[in-house]
């Protein structure tokens, strides 16, 4: 409505006036007002309906506004509004029991925190109690949070204005399949030399200084590029040889967005240490965690745990991943994230790749895919450079958003990253919105 409208452009000049941004140069940054959510949509500022095939930033697992959870999260507001996370509170003990029963093995114990970045610090602390080891490896193309140490554990440009102080962290090349660093030509080359490059680090790097090691089970931000088949199994094969503590960071692979409770029961791996956030409610209230084996768990029985939040587990948060960890359940949508992957948006997306030359690779599972886009595919040349956005993307991006869509780009890349639960006609009518964007990339095709 006008009225809606015109409260969105006060609403926008107050932004500008007094919010400071993430990740933003504050002056010229000129965010998009979102009046209203529903479902898989969003209305901006003119009040045109988008269709969010973003999840926001990869966290509306189930959608926006899900009756059932707004609901959870008024009656508990009713009940407990906050308690303080000494006390037992049913939201968070029944959140708990839901996630334990759900994270793969014995990661039967929940260590709530505010959001993902927390729950990496945490995953961390606990690593190098548990080894009395202090270094942590990671992967380069990786996002793991915003705080010091998980920007810095983190493998992204995001990083290098905190890395003065890498408090012992140390990153090695991932299997990336397309753009390989060991010049691999076919997967299971990848997966081995990937491997060797990795137990090799560790060697020199000294496996007596090695706590922890920090993996996405499937990297997101860096490009839902799925490891090939081995990796990963093989990677949780060297922390058992040289006693490092293996750290799962599903905070966006998890919660169904692959297709499976969580990314690495596609390869049957079990972490000692998974964190997740996101997903878990669905992001309508800041909630975090780090599921903990029982090994770890041990360790910490008779020694106190040196860390804490006023929000751990804050009732109004648990309530929130109550509900959604039950609409996933009763609503099938694991499942339906995992057809959707397989009979509209792969299908699709292969048919992008055969149309468009500047589709370079497409690549994912559930409601988790990425388009490489690329100036020539012979040199795969990127149509961002890494680091960075490009003439050429904001175009894409601008596109996107034209034809009616809230996209996810990321350097070179678009993300197709949709709730679980959007109907196939919506969806199918995204992907066509998205073609539109397409055709503008294909301009800048050279080769
Ligand atoms: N880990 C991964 C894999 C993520 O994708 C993110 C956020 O995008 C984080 C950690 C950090 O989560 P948060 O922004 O909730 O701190």
């Amino acid at each position: 409505s006008a009225e809606e409208i015109q409260a969105g452009k006060h609403a926008y000049q107050l932004d500008r006036d007094h919010v400071f941004h993430s990740w933003q140069a504050q002056g010229p940054f000129a965010p998009m007002t979102i009046l209203k959510t529903q479902d898989s949509y969003v209305w901006d500022g003119e009040g045109r309906q988008l269709i969010d095939i973003s999840s926001q930033l990869v966290n509306t697992n189930i959608g926006h506004q899900h009756p059932k959870v707004i609901a959870a999260i008024h009656e508990q507001a009713d009940k407990i509004a906050t308690i303080a996370p000494q006390h037992v509170n049913d939201a968070r003990s029944e959140a708990a029991r839901l996630i334990a029963e759900r994270t793969p093995g014995d990661l039967n114990r929940i260590f709530f925190t505010n959001g993902g970045a927390d729950a990496v610090e945490h995953a961390i602390r606990m690593a190098r109690l548990h080894t009395g080891k202090h270094k942590v490896l990671s992967a380069y193309r990786s996002y793991h949070g915003g705080t010091h140490l998980a920007v810095n554990v983190t493998g992204d440009p995001r990083r290098y204005a905190s890395d003065h102080a890498t408090d012992g962290v140390v990153h090695f090349f991932p299997a990336y399949p397309y753009r390989s660093y060991f010049g691999s030509t076919t997967e299971a080359e990848e997966t081995e030399r990937a491997l060797k490059h990795l137990e090799d680090t560790i060697i020199l790097e000294g496996a007596s200084t090695i706590g922890a090691l920090i993996l996405e089970s499937i990297p997101g931000t860096a490009g839902i590029y799925l490891p090939p088949a081995g990796y990963l199994a093989g990677v949780w094969e060297l922390t058992r040889k040289y006693g490092i503590v293996y750290i799962a960071d599903e905070v966006m692979a998890g919660f169904g967005r692959s297709g499976e409770w969580f990314a690495v029961n596609h390869w049957d791996v079990t972490p000692d240490l998974l964190t997740f956030a996101k997903g878990v409610n669905s992001g309508y209230v800041p909630l975090g965690g780090v599921a903990i084996s029982e090994a770890i768990y041990e360790t910490f029985r008779e020694r106190q745990y040196p860390g804490g939040l006023t929000y751990s587990g804050h009732p109004l948060a648990c309530a929130a991943a109550v509900a959604t960890i039950t609409a996933m359940e009763d609503e099938n949508m694991i499942a339906n994230a995992k057809r959707l992957g397989e009979e509209i948006i792969g299908p699709r997306l292969e048919r992008f790749y055969a149309d468009h030359p500047s589709v370079g690779e497409v690549r994912g599972t559930g409601v988790f895919w990425a388009i490489e886009l690329v100036k020539n595919r012979e040199t795969r040349e990127p149509l961002a450079a890494y680091g960075g956005s490009s003439a050429e993307m904001n175009e894409v991006v601008a596109a996107a958003k034209a034809a009616g869509l809230l996209p996810f780009a990321n350097f070179n890349r678009l993300h197709v990253v949709p709730a679980m639960n959007i109907p196939d006609e919506v969806l199918i009518e995204a992907l066509d919105r998205l073609e539109q964007a397409l055709f503008v990339a294909d301009k800048f095709v050279t080769a």
